[in-house]
C-alpha cells in the first residue's frame, strides 16, 4: 500500500536524526523540532530555527513569536493544524544564534522533502534566513508580501514574527501581508 504523507514526513524526520548532518547542533540541543500541522496543508509557513522554548518542546513557534503568529492565523481564521509550520534548521542553534550558512545548506535537503511531500500551494518563508534559502537574490525589505513564482513553487515571503514583535511600524506591515494571505491562495486556485 502506497506511504501515506505523515509516513513520508516520519521517515524524512529519522533519516535527519541518522544522518546528523551538524553533529554539533544535535549535541547542544534537547531535541530536533522537525516540523507539524497538517501533512496535506495549503501553506507550509518557514521559519529559520528553532529556539529555547521550541527545543524544550520539540515543537516549532511556540515561544513569543509563535504566539504572534498564532494571532495573525487567528485573523485569518486559521489554526496551526490547517498549515504546516517548520524551520530550515532542526536543531536549536547554540545562544539562538543566527545559524550559519552550512547549517542551512546542510539541513535544506530535509526542508525541500518535507515540501515534496506536503505540495503546499503556497510556501511562506519567514525572515530573510528562509526567504534566501531559496531565494538568494530577494532583499526581504522590498518582495515581502508579493508572491515569487520559484522552481514550480509559490512562495510568499514575509517578515519574521520575533523581528517584527518589537518593531511597530514592521509589526503593522507583517499583519498587513498576512492579511493578504487568504485571497493569494484564492487567486492561485483559480490561475
Ligand atoms: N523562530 C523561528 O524561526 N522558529 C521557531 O520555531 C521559533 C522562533
Amino acid at each position: 500500500m502506497a506511504k501515506t504523507k505523515q509516513q513520508q514526513l516520519d521517515e524524512i524526520r529519522q533519516k535527519m536524526i541518522d544522518d546528523d548532518p551538524i553533529p554539533a547542533l544535535k549535541a547542544g540541543a534537547h531535541q530536533p523540532v522537525f516540523g507539524e500541522g497538517s501533512p496535506d496543508a495549503d501553506i507550509v509557513m518557514i521559519g529559520e530555527a528553532p529556539g529555547k522554548k521550541e527545543d524544550e518542546t520539540g515543537r516549532p513557534f511556540v515561544g513569543a513569536a509563535g504566539k504572534f503568529l498564532d494571532s495573525m492565523l487567528d485573523m485569518i481564521k486559521l489554526e496551526r493544524q490547517d498549515v504546516y509550520i517548520t524551520n530550515i534548521v532542526k536543531y536549536r542553534p547554540p545562544d539562538n544564534r543566527d545559524p550559519f550558512p552550512d547549517e542551512k545548506a546542510a539541513f535544506l535537503p530535509y526542508l525541500e522533502a518535507q515540501l515534496d511531500v506536503i505540495q503546499p500551494k503556497l510556501t511562506i518563508t519567514l525572515g530573510r534566513h528562509s526567504l534566501n534559502c531559496f531565494l538568494p537574490d530577494l532583499s526581504i525589505s522590498q518582495v515581502h508580501g508579493q508572491p515569487k513564482r520559484y522552481k514550480g513553487r509559490v512562495f510568499l515571503p514575509l517578515f519574521h514574527p520575533a523581528a517584527a514583535l518589537y518593531n511597530g511600524s514592521m509589526k503593522q506591515t507583517l499583519i498587513d501581508d498576512f492579511a493578504k494571505i487568504p485571497l493569494i491562495l484564492k487567486k492561485l486556485a483559480t490561475s
